[in-house]
């Protein structure tokens, strides 16, 4: 049994951490998987198909500073697998079981009702992972391992029911109580169920100051609480919302009034540059080889004002003009003999790239 699976390539993934060097997240053995967890997307339908899907994905998370999409994989409504980590990756889907969990998000939203092929698509990628990982791993919704609202009340009523891949009947009647709430994420900042932060905390003050004040006991403060929830919702009905537009959670516009302005970035913000790697051996240069430490070297003295030994590059692999480009800057080290030879070891490495 092997499910079909869209590769990151064939979807168009970025490199991972948007870097051509960077090796991505770190090998997890299969052997270590003992948790299964189906996610969704949060608290809005989602109206995107094909490749858009896990693209949309990748851009949210890159900009969380993740290296790419942070589940293993990803399920769309025709049923089509995405790999985002892969079997064999550490993942960003839930904390504290990204190296023992399988992370899978069926991307559904809200109160979407998820299709019989991305169930079916979902429960066979379980099956294989079984497989993979040479046991029974536990079904899980990702509130197992986190307070959240996610995977949303049908996705997790699936997961309890066994995940059943045929005749899936979707939950009738009301929702589980407590789990009517969803969370949202606003200009990169989290609201609702399960955010925390500082921003959390001015929006309770702000409600306060508005005369919605009633329902916190203690507080606010910097975790959603349902008092922020009921309080959000005594304000949203004061702006003449009713119903769903009166979830307690926050829309975009009401929240810019209730603030002035809307937290968070307006700007991307710059990522930390990856630490510069050790040396990696004299074995990775020479005639003949191609890894990414050559390109690596080469743009290090470009950058170091070399560029005229290459007519075209640098590249992954080791040419002439690498070579006499090392040298050169071997010997305006004021090296000669076996130092100048215009191969680099460790305190040419050095001085180059770390
Ligand atoms: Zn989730």
């Amino acid at each position: 049994m092997s499910v079909k699976i869209i590769s990151r390539a064939t979807w168009g993934a970025k490199p991972w951490d948007n870097d051509p060097r960077s090796d991505g997240p770190a090998y997890v053995p299969l052997s270590s998987r003992r948790e299964f967890f189906v996610h969704y997307d949060g608290a809005h339908h989602v109206g995107r198909t094909g490749y858009a899907i896990p693209r949309a994905i990748e851009a949210q998370h890159l900009t969380q500073g993740w290296s790419g999409v942070g589940y293993h994989f990803v399920v769309d409504q025709a049923g089509n697998i995405y790999e985002g980590r892969g079997w064999t990756r550490t993942g960003a889907h839930c904390p504290g079981h990204n190296v023992s969990g399988l992370g899978v998000q069926i991307a559904v939203g809200g109160d979407q009702e998820p299709s019989e092929a991305a169930l079916a698509a979902c429960r066979a990628l379980y099956d294989e992972a079984c497989q993979r990982a040479g046991r029974t791993l536990a079904k899980r919704g990702h509130r197992d391992g986190i307070a959240t609202q996610c995977p949303g009340t049908k996705l997790y009523a699936w997961v309890q029911a066994g995940m059943p891949a045929n005749g899936y009947k979707p939950p009738t009647g009301g929702t589980a109580p407590g789990v009517a709430r969803y969370q949202v994420t606003i200009n990169g900042l989290s609201y609702g169920y399960g955010a925390e932060g500082s921003h959390v905390t001015r929006v309770g003050e702000a409600l306060i100051a508005k005369g919605h004040g009633d329902a916190y006991e203690v507080g606010p403060g910097p975790k959603w609480t349902d008092a922020d929830t009921e309080a959000y919702a005594a304000y949203q009905r004061s702006l003449g919302f009713s119903g769903a537009d009166a979830d307690g959670v926050p829309g975009e516009s009401s929240l810019r009034s209730l603030l002035g302005t809307l937290p968070g970035k307006t700007t991307t913000t710059t990522r930390p540059k990856p630490k510069p790697p050790a040396f990696p051996g004299r074995d990775k240069f020479g005639p003949g080889k191609r890894n990414t430490y050559v390109t690596r070297l080469g743009e290090a003295l470009v950058a170091k004002g070399y560029s005229s030994f290459y007519k075209v590059g640098p590249g992954p692999k080791w040419s002439n003009a690498d070579r006499n480009a090392v040298r050169a800057f071997q010997r305006a080290q004021g090296w000669t003999g076996a130092d100048a030879d215009g191969y680099p070891g460790p305190e040419t490495w050095r001085r180059l790239v770390a």
